[in-house]
């Protein structure tokens, strides 16, 4: 076998809460897997200033540190974590055989914990002020707006859900939808016009966002009529959607409409020895504690997994 191809017992792929907490209780087990991080090393929780809802820190955690943290107790225990992405799967024999940018994996278990990322409106200023008023989250960040302005975009049941959640803090939440009528359920959309401090938008879409160090203003197109306007606030929650990163495992995994992969209670895929953890499988809870969860259980079945294998 040349250097740059691997024989492991278990593969894990993805360095989000999800693959981490796997890895640490694979490394634990004696397993010493291996971690692909991808892209984005810490996954979705990196990207965020500060967590406050991961239990242990009750001042809060950076999200980077977060994954540091994370990254350091898993390697502590034997975990290998390379800094390389997976582009090919073949799980249809074992061991799986995984190709990546640097070279060929080849394993006896796969967790898979890819993540999903959130769909972005792609426009100027979005990537730079992430974090600095641009935001994903409602949950994770709406108490950083106490007191502030925000805007929220989209029209489904999330947006509105987030938008509800968000007039906790801020002084006022503007809806800006692209269509006249909004998606959601009519419930949700009876609560948000009843609510003071929600405001709607139609028919517009946001063409940029503007701010040196965080987001000042945001600049609006109406579809229907081509003004162009600009709003005045303090961040930006865009809800139009997510994708799980998936892509990779198509007609190979079992997923769901959306691209979810489809596990039973065990974590446990639809291929043996293959199993799915965190935003890769779950389209409704979408946090890093119960990414983290799915993880370590992930990591305990397939744990056990090869223990009934090895008698
Ligand atoms: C801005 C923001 C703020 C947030 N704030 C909070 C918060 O305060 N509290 C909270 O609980 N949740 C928060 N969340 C949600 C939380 O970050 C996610 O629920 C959590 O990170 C999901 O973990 P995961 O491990 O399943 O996937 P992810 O974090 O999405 O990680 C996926 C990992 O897979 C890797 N990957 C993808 N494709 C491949 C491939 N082909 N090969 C190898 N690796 C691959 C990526 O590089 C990444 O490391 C926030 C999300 C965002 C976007």
């Amino acid at each position: 076998m040349s250097t740059n191809e691997h024989h492991v017992k278990m593969l894990i792929l993805g360095s989000g809460p999800a693959g981490f907490s796997a890895a640490l209780y694979a490394a634990r087990a004696e397993l010493a897997p291996g971690l692909l991080s991808g892209t984005q090393l810490g996954g979705q929780a990196a990207l965020t200033y500060t967590i406050e809802n991961y239990p242990g820190f009750p001042e809060g955690v950076g999200g980077a540190q977060l994954g540091e943290l994370f990254q350091k107790q898993a390697e502590h225990f034997g975990a290998r974590v390379e800094f390389d992405t997976a582009n090919k799967v073949d799980l249809s024999t074992r061991p799986f055989k995984i190709e990546t940018d640097t070279g060929e994996y080849q394993a006896d278990t796969l967790i898979v914990t890819t993540g999903a990322s959130p769909i972005h409106l792609n426009v100027p200023g979005e990537d730079m002020l992430v974090g600095r008023g641009v935001s994903y989250c409602a949950t994770c960040d709406g108490a950083f707006f106490k007191d502030k302005k925000v805007l929220v975009v989209g029209g489904g049941d999330s947006a509105l859900e987030e938008a509800l959640f968000l007039t906790r803090y801020a002084t006022s939440v503007t809806i800006v939808h692209r269509r006249e009528e909004l998606r959601a359920g009519p419930i949700l959309q009876k609560r948000a016009k009843e609510n003071p401090k929600i405001a709607f938008i139609f028919n517009t879409v946001v063409t940029e966002i503007r701010g040196k160090d965080k987001m000042e203003m945001a600049l609006l197109k109406n579809v229907k009529t081509g003004e162009e306007t600009s709003f005045t606030a303090d961040g930006i929650f865009i809800f139009i959607g997510h994708t799980p990163n998936t892509q990779l495992f198509e007609g190979q995994l079992k997923m769901d409409s959306h691209g979810y992969i489809e596990t039973d209670m065990l974590m446990q895929t639809n291929v043996p020895g293959v199993f799915a953890a965190g935003e890769a499988a779950d389209p409704h809870f979408r946090q890093v504690i119960t990414s983290a969860g799915m993880g370590a259980a992930a990591a305990i079945q397939a744990t056990r997994f090869l223990e009934a294998e090895s008698g």
